[in-house]
């Protein structure tokens, strides 16, 4: 019997396989930009004619080919990237099949120029049907220039497949656009029918961003930034108001690579949850650096979809950061820190070395970087010094303006709120949680750097803890003596006061120990703190002023003021808010103004 199977001829095959590279001329110039920036290219431009239906040509100044190379880049699985099966778990170039040139060369008409660095003369090839027709020398500039003409000329059924030049044009924005977004430092031009319509400038990413969406995103952007060993998460989020009614505009990266992951999106959005207008997406270009062994983009021929190792601890890591930025730059009214505190150790990471936790959280090792500190200070500053140079201007307009004077004065609100007005918007100021943090860091340094002062007790006082509590404080008593106890052990759970920190108000003696010991065991909750660390937390939660204490005009500006001195002043130590500040834009925003 005759045999029925045949070998398909080698351009039918690359047809077929082509067809999973290549699927629209969208495609082709991801490809192409790809291999432009594998190559080193810092500067790529892209020609179009008819949405690439006519010409896809990309030219770039990078490291180019030999003449061998441009030859046989264009076989099936012709890579320079991978050598060995392990190379497939650190790759860090875009491409790594060789599939996109051998695929591109089956269903368009390919010339391509191409001169490596350092060589005198380039060589110019011509490719069709998967055949090379000719290759001789040519002057050209050093990196590649590549045309691809008539995509799927000989493809028809998918030729009639594609969609109008508008359409087609969108989806090679959109490929241009994700690669630009992460990669700023590249400098991108793309020309559609011989008109210019893209020049993104060499910048950093923020610059980008506003080069691709346009100037009007510049003011809700807020910059994102978690850092541990192992992951490393930032970019920039949209603030609320500036959000809209479709989703397109969210752009996830993983080690600079766009990836769709609704896992992610989600942990995004969660974040986000309460602080959006109903059905409206937030804006954001977030990167996810992550070790390549822990991450496979592997996954999907398209490279779109990536699986990590450990799912939940990104998920956690994005959603925390997110939160995290809209906390600090006070653009969430309320946010409860408290669920990640013991996952995340947001405080330890931000203290100097000395305080910093122990090996002991899993999590909380991984976080040991440096904030975005300088914008943080700087919006502090601002809000300071508006502070200040409201209350400045309320004294000098006092007598003729009460009104106005009286607004401007901190007003107490609920017992808890010190209200503020600045110039850009209102301020408010938790009055125990700032005090808490106030007092945090005053008892860090003391623990570390030298004694708070001694009351000495005329009579000493005894005092007798149960058996858990008295081998605890027995632990704690060198410790504590630096914050101005001076107590000692007298055998049979009873320990002899002969001093109390001086600046303390008369609280009775045991009670005092016996919530500092409560405090510090509740500490022990949270993951990597060292002794020294929760002993701080422990006395600055038992003795912060709390809520429902009246204060007055004084206090409330001595608070305000011993806030602003903080190193952090943003946060209690475990992570709630000290303050919020609302700009006036988003009060109009609210009464629709
Ligand atoms: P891959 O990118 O997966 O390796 P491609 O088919 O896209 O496969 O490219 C094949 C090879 O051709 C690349 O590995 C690279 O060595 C070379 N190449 C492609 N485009 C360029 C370019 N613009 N500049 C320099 N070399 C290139
Ligand atoms: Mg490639």
């Amino acid at each position: 019997m005759k045999s029925v199977i045949q070998l398909l001829p080698e351009n039918i095959s690359n047809q077929i396989a082509a067809g999973e590279v290549i699927q629209r001329p969208a495609s082709a110039v991801k490809e192409l930009v790809e291999n432009s920036i594998d190559a080193g290219a810092t500067d790529i431009s892209v020609i179009i004619k008819d949405a690439g239906k006519q010409l896809i040509q990309v030219i770039d100044n990078g490291i180019g080919m030999t003449d061998i190379d441009a030859r046989i880049c264009f076989e099936k699985h012709a890579t320079s990237k991978i050598k060995n099966f392990d190379d497939l778990y650190i790759i860090k170039t875009k491409g790594f099949r060789g599939e996109a040139l051998a695929s591109i060369a089956a269903v368009a008409q390919v010339e391509m120029k191409t001169r490596h660095k350092g060589s005198q003369v380039g060589t110019q090839v011509k490719v069709e049907n998967s055949i090379v027709l000719s290759q001789e020398e040519v002057s050209t500039p050093e990196g590649t220039n590549l045309m691809a003409r008539n995509l799927f000329y000989n493809v028809p059924a998918r030729r009639n497949f594609l969609k109008s030049n508008q359409v087609e044009m969108k989806h090679i924005m959109e490929e241009v656009n994700r690669i630009a977004l992460s990669h700023p430092m590249i400098r991108f031009r793309v020309y559609s029918n011989d008109s210019e319509i893209a020049h993104y400038k060499e910048g950093n990413i923020r610059q980008r961003i506003v080069s691709v969406m346009g100037e009007q995103i510049n003011a809700g952007l807020v910059p994102l930034e978690e850092k541990s060993d192992y992951i490393h998460v930032h970019g920039f989020i949209g603030k609320p108001d500036f959000s809209r009614k479709t989703r397109g505009e969210q752009y996830l990266f993983v080690n600079n690579r766009f990836i769709k992951s609704s896992y992610i999106n989600h942990a995004v959005m969660q974040a986000y949850k309460d602080i959006l207008p109903a059905d409206h997406f937030p804006f954001y270009a977030i990167f996810i650096d992550i070790d390549t062994s822990m991450v496979d983009v592997n996954v999907h021929p398209s490279k779109q979809e990536v699986k990590f190792e450990d799912e939940r601890l990104v998920y956690t890591f994005v959603n925390a950061g997110v939160r995290h930025s809209l906390g600090m730059y006070n653009i969430s009214p309320s946010l409860d820190f408290n669920q990640d505190v013991s996952v995340v150790n947001w405080d330890a990471f931000k203290e100097p070395k000395s305080f910093n936790p122990g090996n002991s959280g899993f999590i909380s090792n991984h976080h040991n970087a440096i904030r975005n500190k300088q914008q943080e200070w700087q919006q502090l500053y601002e809000i300071a010094a508006q502070i200040s140079d409201e209350e400045d201007e309320t004294d000098n307009d006092s007598a003729g303006n009460e009104v106005s004077a009286e607004g401007r004065a901190p007003v107490q609100l609920n017992k808890r709120y010190i209200l503020s007005q600045v110039r850009s918007g209102i301020v408010l100021i938790d009055q125990s949680y700032a005090h808490e943090r106030i007092l945090y860091e005053k008892y860090k340094h003391a623990i570390i750097n030298g004694n708070l002062g001694v009351q000495k007790q005329l009579f000493p006082v005894s005092i007798e803890l149960n058996n858990a509590d008295s081998d605890l404080l027995q632990e704690l008593v060198a410790d504590i003596s630096h914050l101005g106890f001076d107590v000692q052990y007298f055998g049979s759970n009873t320990f002899v006061i002969h001093g109390m920190p001086a600046d303390l108000p008369g609280i009775p003696e045991k009670q005092l120990l016996e919530e500092l010991l409560e405090q510090y065991k509740n500490s022990g909750t949270i993951s990597g703190l060292n002794r020294q660390e929760r002993l701080a937390r422990a006395m600055a939660k038992s003795t912060c002023i709390k809520s429902g204490k009246v204060m007055d005009d004084i206090e409330m500006r001595s608070l305000t003021d011993e806030l602003f001195s903080c190193e952090n002043p943003y946060h209690t130590p475990g992570g709630k808010s000290t303050l919020i500040k609302i700009d006036w834009d988003e009060i109009s925003g609210r009464f629709n103004q």
